[in-house]
């Protein structure tokens, strides 16, 4: 049987009339960029299973997602800020995780110790360990940059995790986890709203693969994509976090509110009045409600309080999001109960009638 890939799954699966629209879509950006800078860097703080450790946070530009380029997810931007031509040279690469460790060197006051962080983590938008996107010789020369960090995350879809990439890092004695985009754990959903060609049991097959090179699986998923109405967001998530939780080596889900990306369907949607991004309260009640799971459930939401990230009333969004935030790092769902208001009466209403877009076609 061939082996799952973008390239077998683009045709005939009935994702061949969203990946037109995206590439239609996506092919409305001109913008390039340079291959010697990174997308983004920046510092920040994230759980882990061995505690709180500062993070370099890395956004390689590596040419963007094989998928992507086939239309890719309908939440995804990513690609947007990508290289275009396919792929970016060894010394190219490298030179851009130099611009990141120059910006670790600038930064060194908001590291606790002052000189590095003790956690490396690198997005591609796409997959670190597609040697398309980076070939084996630049994996190994980071796995080397980076011998002397205590722990690494690395991006991949599910079909590039084989242990041999892996053990680049864990060979040097560096905590490695990999992170996968797997968004929910239900199937019908990833192929229809998120347009994602993978299976559950490919994420089963990542997590056996990272265990055998003796690393570990950071779940990401994504709360809220199109076509589906508040609550039944809401249970999507709390189903996808038990089940993540069930899978073993997968330590931590990362779990991503829908914000509205440019040049994706979630944007068209959208522009139309068919899409509003999940309440910060549908966050707040998902790690409330499976903070007892034995997983640790954290929450960025990007963009909150605007109109294309994940909001509230406007009033209380900054609040909630300390309370999740504080939630992150310590996994305490009692912050939730110091934080209430008049919306959440709103919100309940919206969980309560709300019913998918544009559902049902006939009564
Ligand atoms: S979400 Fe990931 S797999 Fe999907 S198009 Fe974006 S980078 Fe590619
Ligand atoms: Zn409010």
């Amino acid at each position: 049987m061939s082996k799952p890939s973008p390239d077998v799954y683009e045709q005939g699966r009935g994702m061949d009339a969203h990946n037109q629209a995206m590439r239609e879509i996506r092919g409305r950006n001109d913008e390039s960029y340079d291959p010697r800078e990174p997308t983004r860097v920046w510092l920040d703080e994230d759980n882990t299973p061995d505690g709180v450790y500062d993070s370099l946070t890395i956004i390689l530009n590596t040419g963007g997602c094989r998928w992507a380029r086939a239309g890719g997810c309908t939440m995804c931007g990513y690609v947007a800020e990508s290289v275009d031509g396919g792929t970016v040279a060894h010394e190219d690469l490298m030179h851009q995780i130099e611009r990141c460790l120059e910006h670790e060197r600038e930064h060194a006051d908001d590291i606790s110790d002052g000189e590095q962080a003790g956690q490396i983590k690198i997005y591609t938008s796409g997959s670190f360990l597609d040697e398309r996107e980076v070939p084996a010789q630049t994996r190994e020369a980071i796995a080397s940059e980076f011998a002397d960090r205590d722990r690494i995350v690395v991006e991949s879809l599910p079909d590039f995790v084989d242990r041999e990439k892996i053990e680049d890092f864990t060979d040097r004695g560096i905590e490695t986890d990999i992170a996968v985009g797997l968004e929910t754990a239900t199937d019908q959903i990833r192929h229809d709203c998120v347009n994602k060609y993978f299976e559950f049991s490919e994420f089963e097959r990542a997590a056996v693969e990272a265990r055998a090179a003796g690393a570990g699986i950071k779940a990401y998923l994504l709360m809220k994509p199109p076509f589906l109405s508040e609550s039944e967001a809401i249970e999507d998530m709390k189903r996808s976090i038990r089940r993540c939780a069930d899978v073993e080596g997968c330590h931590t889900v990362s779990m991503n509110p829908t914000n509205v990306q440019q040049y994706t369907m979630v944007e068209q949607l959208y522009f139309d009045d068919g899409y509003r991004p999940p309440w910060l309260w549908s966050v707040a009640e998902v790690l409330d409600s499976t903070a007892k799971e034995d997983v640790i459930v954290v929450s960025d939401p990007v963009g909150h309080g605007s109109d294309r990230g994940p909001h509230n009333c406007g009033e209380c969004d900054d609040r909630v999001q300390r309370a999740i935030k504080d939630f992150d790092l310590r996994q305490d769902p009692s912050v939730f109960e110091q934080v209430s208001c008049e919306c959440e009466r709103t919100w309940e209403e919206v969980c309560e009638r709300e019913r998918s877009y544009s559902m049902p076609l006939v009564r």
